[in-house]
């Protein structure tokens, strides 16, 4: 008999906040800028400099903690997490241990339709480490302290998740919500998202936790969940052969797509950790948190039932149209300039968003705008256009910046619906395809299409196939 085996996650998310200046001093936030220039005496730990706690950072992980239904401790402090690394210039990284700004809240996510819940333990900020670059023929090493005292939050969740695309689905939720609360741009590739696992095996049944590997700076929602399914297939044929998954840390191999041991647990840290004593408590009095609470804006997984309500658009589209911050603003600015909710769903979904995908844009750079969208729409409506020519002069929209009317106008894209304009290229189709009108009259319904097909080529596209339609059955007398 083999034995079944239940996966348990959890997930530790780092956060880089949108901060102009860093977490303890004014120095520059700036990504990209030249190693080592944005940095100053207290950022680097220089002996007699003092942190001074920057306000806007606290506002940002309070937003962030209240937008994951977090606990808020009003009065919380700092503290000194102690190890040696050389990204680390002080030989301690400030963070919060036993109390930090938010606990016990909660992230939903939707797994095959249905609504689940995994449980956050806690949101505490910290300032961020350097970076070291190693040369690959490993001769040496470079630190650059520019990221030095960033303010970054850790979310840090309950082992609620059960499968790694749960805990892909879990990761996209946090970033649309960090998004949406403008307290990040989370940008993977930048590192200002971050993301370690922990994972295990135990039989199903088993309430206990089985041994967890710990697999650390993932750098994309695909690895996270490659890197767990890896992580899962290797635990199971551990347990399965009878052995033991032992306790380490691995990281996740891009070239082989597996995971490799980094250190086990004797090489484990003690930070040691004991209250910063260079900063007072932090105190967040009850105006600060509620303004900061009524200024959170309305969440991803709000808008979308809201979408599902008030547009009736299906779930698919509302979950789409709103995974994206820019996405949602986008839709909702071409409802607002009048177009159909369901009409602006489709174009959003395929149209423009196909389109600003292949050219690497961003929906906010869509060449064609949310009001130039609506305008397209409404010609499809009116029927002037069809929706085929609708996609051609969506294209041309693109390229040219210019409206649908004048588009339309300037490509004579209009429909021809005018019964007199017709007349005489339907009678030539019909005279020039008896055998067709001969085989609709014997109950082929199928020669009516190639009768109408004729003359939509005749009019290259642009008569009005419904009028088409119309006009032969009226001459062919049925
Ligand atoms: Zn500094």
């Amino acid at each position: 008999m083999t034995t079944q085996f239940e996966t348990v996650i959890g997930l530790e998310v780092h956060v880089e906040l949108k901060t102009k200046t860093k977490i303890f001093c004014g120095c520059s936030t700036q990504f990209g800028a030249p190693p080592n220039t944005n940095v100053c005496p207290v950022c680097m730990g220089h002996p007699g400099t003092l942190p001074v706690l920057n306000r806007e950072a606290v506002e940002l992980a309070l937003k962030a903690a209240l937008a994951l239904n977090c606990r808020i401790n009003q009065d919380c402090k700092f503290d000194r997490k102690n190890y040696f690394y050389p990204d680390l210039p002080k030989g301690y990284q400030i963070s919060q241990y036993d109390q930090p700004i938010g606990e016990d809240g909660w992230v939903e996510i939707d797994v095959n339709g249905e609504r689940k819940r995994i449980g956050i333990v806690r949101v505490h900020l910290e300032e961020d480490a350097g970076k070291s670059m190693h040369a690959p023929d490993g001769s040496h090493s470079l630190v650059d302290y520019n990221r030095t005292g960033v303010p970054l939050i850790e979310i840090v969740s309950k082992p609620d998740i059960r499968s790694p695309e749960e805990a892909r689905l879990y990761l996209e939720a946090i970033r649309s919500i960090m998004q949406y609360c403008d307290v990040s741009d989370c940008r993977m590739e930048e590192g200002s998202l971050r993301c370690d696992a922990n994972i295990s095996l135990r039989p199903v049944g088993e309430t206990k936790f089985g041994e967890k590997t710990e697999l650390k700076n993932i750098n994309s929602f695909r690895f996270v969940q490659k890197a767990l399914e890896y992580e899962v297939q290797r635990q199971t044929e551990v347990l399965s052969s009878g052995g033991r998954v032992e306790q380490e840390t691995r990281r996740f191999d891009e070239a082989t797509q597996t995971t490799v041991s980094m250190r086990t647990k004797e090489e484990a840290h003690d930070y040691r950790y004991f209250p910063e004593p260079d900063l007072v408590r932090l105190r967040v009095d009850d105006a600060w948190l509620a303004r900061v609470r009524e200024g959170l804006p309305e969440l991803p997984l709000q808008k979308r039932d809201r979408y599902e309500r008030e547009f009736n658009l299906p779930a698919y589209d509302a979950g789409v149209l709103t995974s994206d911050i820019g996405v949602a603003t986008y839709f909702e600015a071409v409802v607002a300039a009048g177009a159909d909710p369901k009409a602006a769903s489709n174009w959003v979904m395929t149209d423009v968003l196909g389109y600003v995908n292949a050219q690497g844009l961003s929906i906010q750079e869509a060449p064609v705008s949310p009001s130039h969208l609506a305008g397209l729409i409404t010609e499809v409506n009116k029927g002037t256009i069809s929706i085929k020519q609708a996609r051609d002069v969506f294209k041309i929209m693109c390229e040219t910046g210019k409206d649908a009317p004048t588009v339309i106008r300037e490509h004579g894209f209009e429909q021809i619906s005018d019964e007199g304009a017709l007349a005489a290229i339907i009678d030539e189709v019909i005279a020039n395809n008896p055998k067709s009108v001969q085989d609709y009259l014997n109950g082929k319904e199928k020669a009516l299409g190639a009768l109408v097909g004729q003359t939509m080529k005749a009019t290259k596209g642009r008569a009005n196939p419904a009028v088409v339609n119309k006009m032969i059955l009226e001459r062919i007398g049925k």
